[in-house]
This record gives C-alpha cells, structure tokens and sequence, in this order.
C-alpha cells in the first residue's frame, strides 16, 4: 500500500503530476514523449534539448508535467510490485491506423492493476486510413469508454508527427491531474522512488530518482533497500547541475555505494551511518526472504486462500483463445460469497516477464493451461514470489481453485524434475512406432518417467515413456552423458532438436490453516 503520512494541510503543497506512455510497439510511444518535449520543452530553451535521463518535465499553462520514460509496462508493474505507486495518469497510445492490439490490452490490464486513471491517445490521425472511431469502439470493448459517449474515459487524438492534438493532451492530463489532488510536503526529508539505475565506468552508481515527498540535497545520505550512499552530485534532465530537486522533480543522483533496482523506494536519512546500517537490514531480510523461497516457501495459492483474503487475483495464460473462454466461463460459476475471483489479465501464449509482474503487482497466481514460462518469467516468478501453477486439464484447475475456495484441498501433486533430454535424431521402426535417438545432458532418466514436450512455449507432448533401450537392451535408468532409446507412450510427432523434460510426481500433503 502508498504509505500514509500525517503532513498538515498547511505543509502540502501542489506537485507536478507524473506520467507514464504506454501502448503496443511502434503505435508511437516514442514518437509521442519526443514531440511533447521538442514542442514544449524547447518553447524557452535555445536551439534543441538533449535529455540526459528517462524522464523530463513541460512547463504548461503555469504548470509542470513529469513525464517518465519507462522501457514497457513490465518496470511500470515492477515498480508497483515492489510497493512504490510511480504514476500518476497512464497514457495508453494506440495507433488509429492499426487499432487495439495484444499489448494495448497488456498496458491496460497492468494501469488498472495498478490502479492508475488511464488516458487513450489515439495517434497517428495523419494518416491515411485512420480511423480514430473505430478505436474507440475497440477500447470500449475493453471496458474503457469514451467520455463523448457518455463514458469515463478520457480519449484524445493526437499525431506525433504533425504535433497536432499535442496541446489538448497535454490539457487533458492536467484536468484529471487536478482531480487527483496530487500534493506533497517539500519539507520533509526527502523520499522517492528509482525509475533507473546503471553502473557508469567514470562515475559509478548513477540512479535516476523521482522524488515523491521532501526536498533531496547534495550531501544528503539515503538508502535505496540493500544499497546506500551519499548524494556526491546531482544533475537535472537536461543534464544540468542542481542542488536540489522537488517532489514531482526526476534527477540523476551520484553516490550510492552499488546500483539500485528501479522501483526501489529511496529514503534520506539523518546520516550515513544511519542509511548503511538500513540497507544492511534491509540486505539480510532479502537474504532471509530468498532463502524461504528456495525452501519452497512462497505466495501459493495456498498461502492466499490461508489469509483473510476477499479477493483471488488470477492471471490466465492458454494455449489456444478458446481453451481461455473455457477457463473464464467455469470461474463464472464457482460460488464467489466468500471470495471473489478477477481475472487481472488473460492471454495466450507462453507465461511471459509481463505475466509474472501482474501477479505479482495485484499479489495473484499465473495459471498456466497448456503454456511453460518463456524468457526470464520463471526466474522472475522466482525473485518475485509469484506462483505460476500449470495444468494440461481445465477441470482440475477447476477442481483446485473450488477445493482452495472451501478450504479442502486434496494433497497436492508435485513434480520433480528428474532429467533433461535431447532428441538427435529419429528412427521408425515397424512394430515399435517412432523411436527418439536420444541423449541425456542432465539428470536421470527412468522408465517410468513422465515426459514434457515444449516448443516454443506451449506443451505439445505430455505423457509417459513407453520405452527406454540402449543398444536395443531394456533398461531402467539412463544417466547424464549417455545415449538412448525413447518411445513416447501416443505420440509419434517428436523431432530431432527438441528437448524433452523428465519428471516425476509425487502427492504432498497441502498444509492448510
Ligand atoms: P513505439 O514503438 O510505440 O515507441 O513507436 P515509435 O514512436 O517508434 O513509432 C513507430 C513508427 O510510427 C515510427 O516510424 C514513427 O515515425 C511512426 N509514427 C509515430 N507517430 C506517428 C504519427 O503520429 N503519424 C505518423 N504518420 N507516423 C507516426
């Protein structure tokens, strides 16, 4: 939750309003932060600007706009799961020649998760072909309406690349800006928030803080979890040296003693003895936290139905559209008086980064049909905590999720991965079918293993080896390093290249209060 402070009224004063872009690629996120900066920053100064940071500020009808320049929606959801609420106002960019496509839809389902009020720009109204109203038809199916047709929702057409629309949007965000109330207290010590970091060969720590509450100085010593330091120098996003920054205001930062992670909350205290002994606490409690999760202690759906929880949070990721509408529809009938499941995103396709940072910023559980992790989810599901639950079967998701909600569950089938397999090449063999000329890279494998099959995200394959031979010999066991033999029990489609993940099951008692 944003922390609470108890500032007087007197104490606060009006901070500049913080936005994020976001939207599918190339329906001009880019484009849209340059025109806004090149038409309203350069106004004043002389010739072009360089900014030095992801983040600048306009000035605009006497007041000031922050704009962040975050990479995608994942650091946005990252900086809301690790607690810090960075935004103020999403835009959400759509392209009125292209249309709502999946990450519109990512974008929106991570601003309402983040519960952030969103702002459709419709760009691109150049163009040929442009159809601003058919986007609003596509948005309203999302549950965002148009605030012309009688719905809450902000919409305003822009082109980056005429400038036109720039004006209105920029007035826009100011009017939902003053309906937010968004005051601080510059009085106070200094607190913010990273929205980057990197290590610079001639520099060393440099962290971009957006400053929330107080006034940050030279000299003050803060600390950013496991990471402190002292503020050596700081420069503003024009690459400009200043003493101070505002709540509202984006700086560069010189002098922590190691880079911070963005979404890290920043925190001045009274010296650097002080910020040294907190992030050291703060060190060992991750160390604690880290090494509860890889004892298998973490968010489970378990751990949620264990706590007073009134609402289930669920990502839904499938194979196939119709597999999702399947799922939805039996979550529709699940008695929901006690508690209520939402779906927070769904989607097809393999459990990606995106996934596993809104079910770790709405605290919920990635349910996987079908689907494995790709890229970096696992790792990340890891260090965030989130449960990614797979299933091949939409009933016993079904059946899981009503035994949690009435506190019953069945022990739980747990898996141990017991061996890694590469196929190099195959073989037919008349009676026997397809046999897999296969080597084992990592592990053990047994014969009456169960079988994974995963190209490119989705399981293709799911069963049980039918047979396991070296040299034409039966055999129990095949060990790293060694060549062999694998028929998969109803499936001949296996080809040279793919990997096949052996496991095991075995029933755990669930522990329930
Ligand atoms: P991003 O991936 O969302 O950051 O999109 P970019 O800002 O990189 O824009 C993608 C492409 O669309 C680029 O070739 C831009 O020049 C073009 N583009 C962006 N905004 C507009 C616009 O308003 N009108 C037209 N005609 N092209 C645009």
């Amino acid at each position: 939750a944003d922390p609470v402070y108890d500032d007087s009224d007197e104490e606060l004063v009006e901070r500049a309003p913080v936005v994020t872009i976001m939207g599918h690629v190339d329906h001009g996120k880019t484009s849209l932060l340059d025109a806004i900066r090149d038409t309203e920053v350069t106004a004043g100064e002389a010739g072009g600007i360089t900014q030095h940071i992801g983040a600048y500020q306009v000035h605009h009808d006497d007041r000031t706009v922050t704009f962040l320049d975050t990479p995608g929606h994942e650091a946005f959801t990252a900086m809301r799961a690790r607690g810090a609420k960075v935004t103020d106002i999403a835009v959400i960019v759509v392209a009125a020649d292209d249309g709502v496509k999946p990450q519109t839809q990512e974008a929106v389902d991570h601003a309402k998760a983040a519960k952030v009020p969103i702002l459709v720009a419709v760009n691109k109204i150049d163009k040929e072909g442009a159809q601003p109203d058919r986007v609003r038809t596509e948005m309203t199916r999302l549950g965002l309406q148009p605030v012309e047709w009688g719905g809450e929702t902000e919409f305003v057409d822009v082109s980056a690349k005429t400038k036109r629309g720039l004006d209105n949007l920029l007035d826009t965000i100011l009017v939902m800006s003053e309906v937010e109330e968004l005051r601080a207290n510059p009085g106070a010590e200094a607190s913010g928030v990273i929205v980057e970091s990197k290590l610079d060969p001639g520099r060393g720590a440099v962290a971009t803080v957006l400053i929330q509450r107080g006034t940050l100085h030279v000299g003050d010593a803060l600390f950013a979890g496991p990471h402190w330091g002292k503020v050596r120098a700081m420069n503003d996003f024009l690459g400009q040296r200043v003493k101070r920054a505002l709540p509202g205001e984006p700086v560069e930062i010189l002098g922590f003693d190691t880079v911070p992670e963005a979404g890290e909350s920043v925190r001045v205290v009274e010296n650097d003895r002080k910020a040294r002994q907190l992030a050291g606490e703060r060190a060992n409690r991750l160390k604690t936290e880290a090494r509860a999760r890889r004892s298998g202690k973490r968010i489970s759906l378990e751990d949620i139905f264990k706590s007073d929880l009134q609402e289930l949070n669920l990502v839904l990721k499938a194979d196939v559209a119709g597999s999702l509408e399947a799922i939805e529809d039996e979550i529709a009938k699940l008695p929901q008086d006690e508690i209520s499941v939402n779906v927070v995103h769904r989607g097809v396709g393999g459990v990606n980064e995106s996934d596993v940072m809104l079910g770790a910023a709405s605290d919920g559980v990635v349910l996987a049909f079908n689907v494995r992790p790709i890229g970096d989810a696992a790792r990340v599901a890891d260090r965030e905590g989130v449960e990614i639950r797979s299933y091949s079967v939409i009933y016993r998701a079904i059946e899981e999720l009503r035994a949690a909600m009435e506190g019953m569950l069945e022990p739980e089938e747990v898996e141990d991965q017991i061996a890694t397999i590469e196929v190099r090449a195959i073989f037919r063999a008349s009676r026997i079918g397809v046999i897999a000329g296969s080597y084992v890279t990592d592990g053990r494998v047994t014969r009456g293993a169960r079988v994974r099959l995963v190209r490119d995200g989705t399981v293709v394959y799911d069963g049980e080896i039918a047979s396991l031979k070296r040299f034409n010999e039966d055999v129990r066991e095949v060990a790293a390093g060694f060549e062999c033999g694998i028929v998969l029990r109803d499936f001949a489609d296996v080809k040279e290249g793919d990997v096949l993940e052996a496991y095991t099951t075995r029933k755990v008692e669930r522990e329930l209060a």
